[in-house]
Order: C-alpha cells, then structure tokens, then sequence
C-alpha cells in the first residue's frame, strides 16, 4: 500500500492508472477503521482495479469542538488493516493540506441538509460536502462509497455530484452491524462497557414495530437522550446521545 500526504502525489500515479484504463475506487473515512469501513472496501475492491482510501478527520464537520477533540485516532493500527485488506492507496492530508489558510469557500445544500441531523448540527453537512467535493476532485476516482449508516449523507453526496456534474459513481453500501444490531461506528470506541450494552437498545427499538412516539418515549425511558426519531424516505431514522457520544442509525420501514 503506497500513503501519499499531498494531492500533488497521487496526480502521476494517477495519469498513470487511468493510462492503463485502471479503474478507480475511493472510500473516504475518518479512520479508526472498523468492519463497516471493511464493507465499502470490498466493495470497492472488487468493482475496480485499484483502491484508494482517505483517512482525514474534518474539522469543519464537527459543530462540537469537544467532538473533534475526542474523535478517535488510530493510524498505526489503520495502516496494518488497510494493508491486510488490499487498499492500494492510502491518502493522508493534513487539515493544511486540505484548508490552507486563505480557503474561503464551502458547499451548502438548502433543503435535505436542513432536516434530521442537519436540523440539529448547524453546519455539519456543509462540512461533509465541502471535504467531499475536494477529496472527489483530488483522487478523480470511477466510483466513491459511502455507507447507508449516514444515509442523510448518502443521499446528500449522491444529489450534490448530480447537481455539480461531478464525473463520479456514488455508490450505497449496506450498514454492518454488531452481533447484537449496533452499528459499527469508529465513536462506539468512546462508549464506557455499561453505555455499550444501552447502545444495543437503540437499533432494536428504531426498527420495532412500533409508532414514531413509542419509540421516542421507551428510548427515554432508557436513559437516551433522544434528538430525533423520524420517518422519510421509507425509512425510520434516529439520532440519540448516551452521555456524551451521539449515536444515528436508520432502518427500512
Ligand atoms: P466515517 O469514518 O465514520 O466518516 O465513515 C466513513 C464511511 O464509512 C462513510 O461512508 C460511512 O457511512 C461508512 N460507514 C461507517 N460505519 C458504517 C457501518 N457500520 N456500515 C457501513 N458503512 C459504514
């Protein structure tokens, strides 16, 4: 696996690749790569030739400091799984890199990033699309994959290269899940064993067949402290905070 720190790096393997009629995969994380991570890996591996994964955790997504300050940072450890899963390319900016200090612009979406989380993270997803878009125009991969877990995301990311005439796939991969129907995420890291075994109590209310309030309330009743339960788009979306980790999930009404 070759790591490359500046986007000016990848520019020739790049040329190179596409001279080849190689076919690009990139798969954009924060790191403290897990199973879910693993999942749009695969995927990618085997619809292209090559696959290129990022680790940068963005600050300008974090509407919390505190977040940001405590998000999990492993590289070391990322850097030994990724290569044990053929990533062929590991992209490593600094937020220099990525923000240098005359970087005035930023991409904001004005319906769907209102809603659910965008209701209650101001900025969050202009954040999220403006790091995307920089990331999608540095790699210039065929195919980009996100996970259905941050379906807002998803469908924010897939609307936004539609929008722009982005020249990318923007592909949905399925969430993965732990034994007992907790969604992998790198932040279940910063969960104490006590709030993990509540975590588990989250998926399986979200998709009980139960009405929108009900499930509010036995999530408060719980010990949640619950943000959002909603339905849109055929599904049931969720956000909570145990202590102070915010979990989301969605599941298929
Ligand atoms: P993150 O590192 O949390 O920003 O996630 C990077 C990518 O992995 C995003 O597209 C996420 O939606 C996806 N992802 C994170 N957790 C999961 C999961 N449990 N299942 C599937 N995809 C996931």
């Amino acid at each position: 696996m070759k790591i490359f720190y500046y986007p000016i790096e990848w520019n020739d393997s790049c040329k190179s690749l596409i001279y080849e009629n190689k076919r690009i995969g990139f798969v954009p994380t924060m790191g403290a790569i897990h199973e879910g991570h693993l999942s749009l890996i695969k995927k990618s591996n085997i619809e292209n030739d090559i696959t290129v994964v990022s680790i940068f955790v963005n600050k300008f997504q974090f509407n919390d400091p505190k977040d940001y300050e405590n998000y999990p940072i492993e590289i070391e450890s990322d850097i030994t799984i990724l290569e044990k899963n053929n990533v062929d390319y590991l992209f490593l900016p600094s937020t220099q890199t990525m923000y240098p200090k005359d970087f005035s612009y930023k991409i904001v979406e004005n319906n769907l990033s209102n809603i659910l989380c965008g209701k209650s993270r101001p900025g969050h997803f202009e954040g999220v699309l403006t790091i995307v878009a920089k990331l999608l125009n540095i790699i210039k991969p065929h195919s980009a994959y996100f996970g259905e877990k941050d379906y807002q995301q998803y469908l924010l990311i897939d609307n936004m290269v539609k929008s722009l005439l982005m020249n990318v796939r923007i592909v949905s991969c399925q969430t993965v899940r732990e034994s007992d129907g907790l969604a992998l995420s790198s932040i279940n890291l910063l969960l104490s064993q006590n709030e993990r075994e509540l975590a588990a109590n989250f998926p399986r209310i979200l998709s009980s067949n139960i009405s929108i309030e009900e499930k509010t309330k036995k999530l408060s009743s719980l010990g949640f402290d619950v943000d959002y339960v909603e339905e849109q788009f055929d599904r049931i979306f969720g956000a909570v905070k145990i202590g102070n980790v915010r979990l989301i999930d969605n599941v298929k009404k």
